[in-house]
Order: structure tokens, then C-alpha cells, then sequence
């Protein structure tokens, strides 16, 4: 059978990328899937199926978190899995920084984790069960300069990430992490050539991952694959800072 035969999948930041990828995988094993993004652009022609809905959502608003939620009650009947997934980068060393982009990346990527992790929750503990997975990164657990914004961000996605599975663990909802490394996305491959090939050198695997193998790991803890394990963070980084 299908890993998420008849499950209902909510993915935020779904519209191109890892996002993107993790909705195909989930379609590909039986869930229908609503996406959240803020460009939602034409993710839906490009995954060519009827179990799928794609809506507006701004991650930093809690109103548009919700209504994507119910988005999926409504058309599917329940929410079985949350990805918060959404993110952005605002990159610049801690000297010429500025405020607003610090904000802007601890929204988006932290309070967005925050709102998708507790709204889900709230209606996977009145169905009792669901999982969570929340996109970390390797920033969040080595810290990478020019990214103190982001690394702080990735960071407490992990803090939340284990507070929420205490909280929400008698309730049969799980909730993990995933720290990807380098994955070749829209967001990197907007990268400067000499920056990339810095961090392909430090990638044990000497290559790049790709958005379906970051994908593979979170339909692991979308299903009953993982049926045991909550508040875990998995690395999926070619062995890269291991
Ligand atoms: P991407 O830029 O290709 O895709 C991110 C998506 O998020 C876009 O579709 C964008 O429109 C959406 N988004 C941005 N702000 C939003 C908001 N406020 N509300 C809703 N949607 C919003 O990036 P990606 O590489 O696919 O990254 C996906 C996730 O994986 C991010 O959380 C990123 O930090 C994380 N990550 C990526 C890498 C990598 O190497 N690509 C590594 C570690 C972690």
C-alpha cells in the first residue's frame, strides 16, 4: 500500500524547490496535498493531479496559516501532515546587516515554523494523530557567517521542534526536523560560482543533494515509517559537518 494512502498533507513554501518536491513525493504515495506559498506560481499545473490545492499563504501571518489549514479540512477532511517548509535568505555578515532583514528571516522561518507547527497541531490532536516535520538547516546546527539571522532562525526551529513533541506527544501528534545541507534549489543556484564550490569541498559525498532526496526523508517521517520517533532532527547533508 501507499505510504500516505488517503492522508491529507499540508506543505508550506511549496510552490518550486524542496517544497515542491516533497508535495510530488506525497501525491506520488496516495496523499492529497494542499501548498501554501507566497508565489504560488504554477505548482499546480506542474504537478498535474486533482488531489492537489494551491493557495496564497504568507508563513508570517497566522490568519493565512489557518485558513491554508482549513483550506485542507474543507476540501479533504483533516490535516494528517504538516511540513512547514516555507523560507527565505537575507544573507549579510552581522556589521551590515540590517534590522528589518534579521526580522524578516526570523518571521518567515521561525514564528512561519511556529504558527504552522501550533495551528496543525491544534486539529491533529482532536483527530489524535498527525506528524510535523520542520525544515531546519545545517546552519542551525554549525552557524554559518553571514547568516546569523538564518542560523538563529534554523536553530530555534529545533527548540521549537522538541518542545512542540513534548507538548503534543500524548496526543499521538509526532513532530521532527530535517537539516538539509546543500540541496540545488532555486535558492542556492542563485549562489556566486566561488561560493558553492566552498561548500562542496567541505561535502564528504562531493556533490550537492537533490530537492527528492530531502523529500525522501520527510515522507520516512510523514509515515508510519517513523511511527516511534518524535522530537528528532534528521541530517540529510552528504555527511557534510557531521
Ligand atoms: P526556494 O527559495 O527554492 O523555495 C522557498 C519557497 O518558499 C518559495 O516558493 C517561496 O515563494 C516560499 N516562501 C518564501 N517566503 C514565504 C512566506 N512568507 N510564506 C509562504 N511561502 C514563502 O528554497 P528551497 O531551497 O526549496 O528551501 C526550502 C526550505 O529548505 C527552506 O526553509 C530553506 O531554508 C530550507 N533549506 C534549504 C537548503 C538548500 O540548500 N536549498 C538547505 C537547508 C535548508
Amino acid at each position: 500500500m501507499p505510504l500516505l494512502d488517503g492522508r491529507v498533507a499540508v506543505v508550506t513554501g511549496g510552490a518550486q524547490g524542496i517544497g515542491l518536491a516533497i508535495a510530488a513525493a506525497f501525491l506520488r504515495e496516495g496523499a492529497s496535498v494542499v501548498l501554501g506559498d507566497l508565489n504560488p506560481g504554477t505548482a499546480l499545473a506542474d504537478l498535474g493531479t486533482d488531489r492537489v490545492r494551491v493557495t496564497r499563504c504568507d508563513v508570517t501571518s497566522g490568519a493565512d496559516v489557518e485558513a491554508l489549514l482549513a483550506t485542507a479540512v474543507t476540501e479533504f477532511g483533516s490535516v494528517d501532515v504538516m511540513v512547514n517548509n516555507a523560507g527565505i535568505t537575507r544573507d549579510a555578515s552581522m556589521r551590515t546587516m540590517r534590522e528589518e532583514d534579521f526580522d524578516q528571516v526570523i518571521a518567515v522561518h521561525l514564528k512561519g515554523t511556529w504558527h504552522g507547527t501550533r495551528h496543525a497541531a491544534a486539529i491533529m490532536r482532536e483527530q489524535g494523530r498527525g506528524s510535523i516535520v520542520n525544515i531546519s538547516s545545517l546552519s542551525g546546527k554549525v552557524g554559518m557567517a553571514g547568516q546569523t539571522n538564518y542560523s538563529a532562525a534554523k536553530a530555534g526551529i529545533i527548540g521549537l521542534t522538541k518542545a512542540a513533541a513534548k507538548e503534543t506527544a500524548r496526543f499521538g501528534v509526532r513532530v521532527n526536523a530535517i537539516q538539509p545541507g546543500l540541496i540545488r534549489s532555486p535558492m542556492t543556484t542563485a549562489m556566486p560560482e566561488k561560493v558553492w564550490d566552498q561548500k562542496m569541498a567541505e561535502i564528504p559525498m562531493a556533490r550537492a543533494g537533490e530537492p527528492g532526496e530531502v523529500a525522501a526523508v520527510a515522507l520516512f517521517l510523514a509515515s508510519d515509517l517513523s511511527s516511534y520517533m518524535t522530537g528528532t532532527t534528521l541530517e540529510v547533508t552528504g555527511g557534510r559537518f557531521m
